[in-house]
């Protein structure tokens, strides 16, 4: 019987950048499948009608990136429960006329950190930086890991206390210590776990964190990638280890290809050739 050539696209505005035709290419050459992968820009108001053209196209799958992670959300039918925690969609599955709405981030953020990194979560001190779709994708999959707390902080202080209040009853039922601490007054060489989910490393500004927050036995995680970022650059001078996210970002396109493919491709060569390119 001859193998079906199934379809698939990232979509975001801007997506020019997008590494995931690259890394989804990488998956199917390595598992031997037939499959198209193509970087779609959607014009900003019409993420809708992108997504409407491409299902008529008779596409399987998509990945969404900014800025339409909660459109996504709002337009999927069905969601996984890592979506509907996060309230943001960053694969969907076309399947008959349901459109599935899954949330990968937090399990690539995770899976990258303990399989790669080799961080035992379970029992830490985590400090979460940001409170955009990346963080809010990243909670629930850290809190289910069990720390001892979670600490978030963001420039905007008011957006931290809204995605605790969400998530108060689910860190209580796991018995972990949901905190909410404004940036200047973080406890000092406290966190074994130092996640930056901002985008200011973007514009090149200072998150404004005390140098007394890093320490040797910490890691600096930085969800960036492609270069120093001035967090990694702050937590190397206070001799903390650090990695940028580039194994996130794969991490978080195997799970994808998973769910699309059933099965689990083989990350490590792939996040080996994107940080050495
Ligand atoms: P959002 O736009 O949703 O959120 C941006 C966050 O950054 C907010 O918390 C915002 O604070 C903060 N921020 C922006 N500028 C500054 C600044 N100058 N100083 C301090 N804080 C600032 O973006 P996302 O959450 O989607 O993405 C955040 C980062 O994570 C991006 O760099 C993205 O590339 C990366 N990412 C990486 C992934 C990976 O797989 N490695 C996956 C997803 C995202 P405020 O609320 O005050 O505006």
């Amino acid at each position: 019987m001859t193998e079906v050539k199934k379809n698939f696209a990232v979509i975001g505005n801007p997506i020019h950048h997008s590494l995931s035709p690259e890394i989804h290419g990488m998956f199917a050459k390595e598992a031997g499948l037939l499959m198209d992968y193509e970087a779609v820009l959607s014009p900003l108001d019409e993420f809708q009608l992108t997504v409407e053209t491409l299902i008529s196209q008779k596409l399987s799958g998509a990945n969404i990136t900014l800025p339409f992670k909660k459109e996504a959300y709002h337009l999927a039918s069905q969601h996984s429960q890592h979506a509907k925690i996060a309230e943001a969609v960053n694969t969907f599955e076309f399947k008959d006329k349901e459109i599935i709405g899954h949330n990968t981030d937090g399990i690539g953020l995770v899976r990258d950190l303990e399989q790669n990194l080799h961080i035992d979560l379970h029992g830490k001190k985590i400090l979460l930086i940001g409170a955009g779709g990346a963080a809010e994708g990243a909670i629930y999959s850290l809190l289910e890991k069990n720390p001892l707390d979670l600490t978030l902080t963001n420039r905007t202080i008011e957006k931290s206390n809204i995605i605790k209040n969400k998530m108060n009853d689910y860190a209580k039922h796991l018995n972990v210590n949901l905190n909410v601490v404004d940036i200047t007054k973080l406890p000092q060489q406290y966190f074994d776990l130092i996640i930056n989910a901002t985008s200011a490393s973007l514009h090149e500004a200072d998150l404004g964190l005390d140098n007394k927050v890093f320490h040797d036995q910490c890691l600096a995680y930085d969800m960036m990638y492609g270069k120093e970022t001035l967090f990694i650059k702050q937590a190397k001078s206070q001799h903390a280890k650090t990695s940028d996210g580039i194994g996130m970002l794969v991490e978080q396109a195997a799970e994808a290809f998973y769910i699309w493919h059933h099965i689990k491709p083989q990350t490590k060569s792939v996040i080996d050739f994107f940080r050495n390119k």
